[in-house]
Order: structure tokens, then sequence, then C-alpha cells
């Protein structure tokens, strides 16, 4: 038969990649901004007609482009910013696919103008669906102007798609405020059909803030500021008696960059708790910096959400944060009998000197000492007393596997050397008894015949999780805990209309609504699995994650609502598992259908062969 495997056209492929990065007029926003940022702009200016349906254009007075830089700006992976892989982790850029430029030239109408500060003149570069239609040498100030026209021309179902000029207008000054927000150096500009809708001067980060929001907002701003080595935060908190119903002003960035997450978004409605009436929402602008070594940002296309490997503890650091800073300002009882004492380590060494810690000595401490190892002692012992019949257990021993056994044979071996004897029967012990072993709260390690496997927690969890969900998906037979008292909960009314679109699929899961309304719920009933403290940080992540789904790249209900509940509910990363637990994860993991891969396609462990071992020891 003839081959039937072909390349894509690169304007193909540009318009698939275009799916992705581009979703709606807000989307080239964003792209547009962080470009300009990444170019070391001082003063960015965006221009927006019809919210973004005709005009979306942004102008900066950063380092521009060389004339080929400008042509190669437009090919797909084409970046200035990263070179190797390696660079994904130490990232200090907006940007790094090189996808965006591609992807909007693919799918508008782009009239690029650019100039690099040494040059007397600049580029001017057309571009429509791909195609490049003009380019000339033009008269143009030091910095990049990109104008993005007539969004979807070629492709009008994604065209239809878009919603009226007030949603996606709303979409826009949303990617605005996080741009802004997360740069208060660099001073920016909006403005809409003709009129200025935002003035934004260089200032600092509460300036900024107040700037965006209105004068009233300053004095509803607490200050957080918490420095530790994984975690420094920086920013402020809304005072409890202004939070709103509407989950409006929260905002995280991670390294300058804004990210959504559910889980944090906990974390500082722990730290409220008993502060606000219920149903209320406070309001956050903070600024987490962490090692970019320890986060993953590459996995979400629109790159709004990170993975970090040790969200637990970042989690309590933040909660303890910001409770600390409501606790300072008055604003919260200052004596805290809840407080979870492990949570407040950074406090408690903030204001101490150091001390010398006491050193207790064992001078009895003989490491050779078969007490060392507690799990031996007693059998050890009681065996010594009865040494008759131990020729019997020497069989037994060789026949069976069990603990006891095995230590009588092997003291029966040594008799002559009880040292030695000990040692060995010991080392038998434990590994008998301890097949799992947890590496920084984040990985288990498991011996298998050939060498060991080492297994991401939450990935794994996440995969275990999800394929039972899925099967209660389809089953449709979950079952579901009665809430003693229903659970009301408030959202947006964009947000209801999210559940409403997800309600079956809950209800397959197990969940039980009484009633949806025009800005809460009432929830009668949870899957077994589902801890009642959990169902909010659930139904929040599920809303973000069915908002940021691309819309029309076969979107299966049933498949995000089950990657949905099983990222929220998947045991983190940073939390410490008893023998038990890595023993269950490791086997439920077996058991599942696709253990080797987490529901969003990343592995869930890898193998080290002993041969692997033993050549690292060459
Ligand atoms: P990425 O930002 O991921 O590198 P883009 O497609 O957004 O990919 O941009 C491609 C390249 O074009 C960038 O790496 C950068 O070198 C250049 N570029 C884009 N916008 C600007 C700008 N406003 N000023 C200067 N250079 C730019
Ligand atoms: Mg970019």
């Amino acid at each position: 038969m003839a081959d039937i495997i072909q390349l894509l056209p690169d304007h193909v492929a540009n318009q698939i990649a275009a799916g992705e990065v581009v979703q709606r007029p807000a989307s080239v926003v964003k792209e547009l901004l962080e470009n300009a940022i990444d170019a070391q702009a001082t003063s960015i200016k965006l221009l927006v007609k019809e919210a973004g349906k005709t005009l979306i254009q942004v102008i900066d007075d950063g380092k521009g482009m060389s004339t080929t830089d400008a042509r190669l700006s437009f090919e797909r992976h084409a970046t200035s910013k990263i070179k190797s892989a390696d660079d994904l982790f130490k990232l200090n850029t907006k940007g790094f696919r090189g996808e965006a430029l591609a992807s909007i030239a693919a799918i508008a109408h782009v009239e690029l103008k650019t100039k690099q500060e040494q040059e007397e003149v600049g580029t001017s570069i057309v571009i429509e669906g791909s195609e490049i239609v003009s380019q000339e040498v033009v008269v143009t100030p030091k910095g990049t102007s990109i104008a993005v026209k007539n969004l979807f021309f070629n492709i009008p179902a994604r065209r239809n798609f878009l919603k009226s000029n007030a949603v996606e207008l709303r979409h826009i000054i949303d990617e605005f405020h996080r741009v802004t927000l997360a740069h208060p150096n660099i001073s920016f500009a909006m403005y809409h059909n003709g009129s200025e809708s935002f003035q934004l001067p260089e200032s600092n980060y509460r300036q900024r803030i107040v700037n965006i929001f209105g004068n009233k907002t300053n004095e509803k701003l607490v200050p957080v500021d918490e420095d530790t080595e994984v975690l420094k935060i920086s920013g402020f908190v809304g005072k409890p008696e202004y939070a709103k119903k509407s989950r409006g002003e929260q905002f995280f960035f991670v390294n300058d960059r804004f990210i959504k997450s559910a889980y944090l978004n906990h974390a500082i409605a722990s730290a409220f708790e008993g502060l606000l009436k219920d149903g209320a929402h406070p309001s956050y602008f903070l600024n987490l910096q962490v090692d970019p070594q320890t986060i993953d940002i590459n996995i979400h296309p629109t790159k709004t959400e990170i993975k970090f490997d040790d969200e637990h503890t970042l989690y309590a650091i933040l909660r303890s944060a910001v409770k600390h800073s409501l606790g300072q300002f008055n604003i919260a009882p200052v004596i805290d009998f809840d407080r979870d004492a492990n949570l407040d380590t950074p406090y408690g060494f903030k204001n101490k000197g150091a001390s010398t810690p006491t050193i207790e000595v064992d001078r009895s401490f003989n490491p050779f000492e078969e007490e060392k190892i507690p799990v031996a002692k007693p059998q050890s012992t009681s065996y010594k007393k009865e040494p008759a019949g131990s020729w019997e257990s020497l069989y037994v021993g060789l026949e069976s596997k069990s603990t006891k056994t095995q230590q009588d044979y092997s003291e029966v071996q040594f008799e002559s050397d009880e040292e030695t004897a000990s040692i060995f029967t010991n080392e038998n012990e434990i590994e008998q008894q301890q097949s799992t072993y947890q590496l920084n709260n984040k990985y288990i390690i498991s011996k298998v015949k050939s060498g060991m496997l080492l297994i991401d927690q939450h990935r794994a969890h996440q995969r275990i999780l999800y394929e039972d969900f899925l099967k209660n998906l389809t089953v449709k037979e979950a079952m579901s805990q009665q809430l003693l008292f229903p659970l009301q909960l408030h959202f947006s009314s964009q947000e209801i209309t999210i559940i409403h679109q997800v309600k079956e699929d809950l209800e397959h899961t197990g969940f039980m609504f009484a009633s949806i309304n025009n800005d809460s719920i009432e929830i009668t009933g949870v899957p077994v699995s589902v801890p009642e403290s959990e169902v909010s940080i659930i139904l929040e992540q599920l809303i973000s994650d069915v908002e940021n789904e691309v819309p029309d790249s076969n979107f299966s209900a049933t498949d995000l609502l089950a990657k949905s509940m099983s990222k929220s509910l998947a045991i983190k990363t940073g939390q410490s598992l008893s023998l038990q637990e890595q023993e269950h994860l490791v086997n439920k993991l077996f058991a599942c259908k696709e253990p080797n891969v987490s529901p969003t396609n990343r592995p869930t462990f890898v193998t080290m062969t002993m041969d692997e071992l033993d050549r690292k020891f060459l």
C-alpha cells in the first residue's frame, strides 16, 4: 500500500496551534503584552476596538527587533528566549514557546512595526493568514507596535463562537489587570474604542492596585510579607469586612506570572476562617517568589496553571502568613487556639535569637548493639531462650518467607558469630517489612525484582482517582454521602452557568444539589471519597478548568470532570505518607488500567534497574 502519512503544511499547523494559544481576543492581548514586557519596555499602550474583534494593538518602547528577527518572529517555534529544554527551568521571561506570533498571524491580519534603538529606520511587515503581504523599511520610534485586526477572519466557526462585546471586553480587562498588577514598575495605558480606560503610571505595588481598582481600595489593604527559605510572599489581602459575595479581586502571581490555584486560594480562605460573613470571598493581591527550579509552568498552553514541587508546604506558609498579617493588624483575634503549630515555624524562628541547642549524648550507645534496631529485639531474645528445635526452623525458614522464620534461620546460621548474625537478621527484617520509602515527601521509592521504581506521589494518586471517577461517571452508580447540614456555596452568575453545564455529570459522581440559584448553590450530598471541606476547592477548580478548556478541542465533560476532581483531591507533593499509605498507593496505582501516566499524560513513575544502578558505580 502507498504511504499515507504526510507533514502538515506550516499554515495548517499554525492554525491548529492557534486553537490552543488563541481562544479569544483576550489571549492575544495577553501574548502581546507579555512580549512587550519580555522586550524590557518601560511604557506599554494597549488599544482595543470592539472588544478586540476588529483591533488589538500593543505599542511598546522595548528593545525592538532587527529586520531578520522581525521576519523570523512569525515562524513557529521561533523564540529568542530559550535555547534548550533545560532553560525551561530557569525561565525569567513570560514567553518561551515561540508560538504566539505564528499562531496569531495564522488567524488574523497582523501589522508589525519595529525598530531597535541604534538603527535609523525600522521594519514594517504585514502578514495575513500566515502569508506575508508586504515588508518595508519605515520610520518608526524605538520599540515595537503590533496591530492584530479581524481576529479569526479565516475561521468563521471560531469567530461565531466569540461572546458579546461586553463579555470579551471583560476578559481583556481581566488579562490587563493580571499583567499590570504583576509589573507596577512599567507604565501602562489602555484605550477602548478611542477612549481611555486605564492610565497606570509606574508606581509601587499599593499604588498600582489603587490606580486600577479605585481610591477606596487603599484603606482596605492589609500588607502581607513573609520570607522563608522556600517561599517569599509579598502583597496585600483585603480586610475581611470588605469581602464580597463575588470572587472578584483575587490574584496570585508566582515569579511575576499570574496563576490560578484553587488549592492556594483555599489556603487564604482558611486563613480568613471565622472572619468572613457567609459566602463572602476575601480579595488578595499576592506575589509569591519561589525558586524557578521548583515549579513547572509548561503544563498548559495558556500558562495560568503551575505545578509546584511542594504545594503542601506552600499552602501552610501562605495560610500562616495571611493569618499573621490579619492578626498583626488587629483584624483577627491575636491568640488563636486552633493554630497548627507546624505551620507557624517561620514566625517562631523569626523573632528568636539563636540559642545553642542542648546535646544529649548517650554514652552507652553502641551502633552494633541489637537494641538499636527495634523490631528485631524481642524475637531474637525469645529465640535464644529456646535453642532446642532450631534445626526445624532451618527448614521452615527456607520454605516460608515469614519474618519470624527468616530470623530464626539466620540466627542459626551465624550462631558462632553473634554480632554478624544480628546485623544480617535485622537487615532482612527491614527489607521484608518496608518495601517502600518516601523521598522528600514527593516520591515513593518502591523495590521491585529488577531494581526500583520512583513514583511521583501526586501524579500516581491523580491517576488512581481519575480512573475511579471515570468509572463512576460512566457506570453512574457512584455512592453519595448525605450531608448533615446542606452546604451553601456562593458563585458568580458566570460560574453558575458552568455549574449548570456540568450538573448532571457531577450528580453521577455522587454530588446532590438541593438548588442552584442565581448566585449560590445548595449541596446536600457529596461523593463518598470527597471530604466536605474539599467541596469548594473541587468546584472552583472545576469551574476554572471548564473556563480554560479550549472550546472546540474534543471537549468531553466527563473526562474533564474526572481530571479536575482527581487533580483537586490527589495527595499533594510535600505531604508525608505512612508506610501503609505508601504501599496502598503503589498497589492501587498498579491496579490501574494505565498506571504509567497521569491523567494529563505525564509519567507517574520512572524505573531504575539494577544494571543502571550498577553502571553508576563503575
Ligand atoms: P515567545 O514569546 O514565546 O518567544 P512569540 O511568538 O511571542 O514567542 O515571539 C517570538 C519572538 O519575537 C520573541 O522571542 C521575541 O524575540 C520577538 N518579539 C515578539 N514580540 C516582541 C516585542 N514586542 N519586542 C521585541 N521582540 C519581540
Ligand atoms: Mg510571546
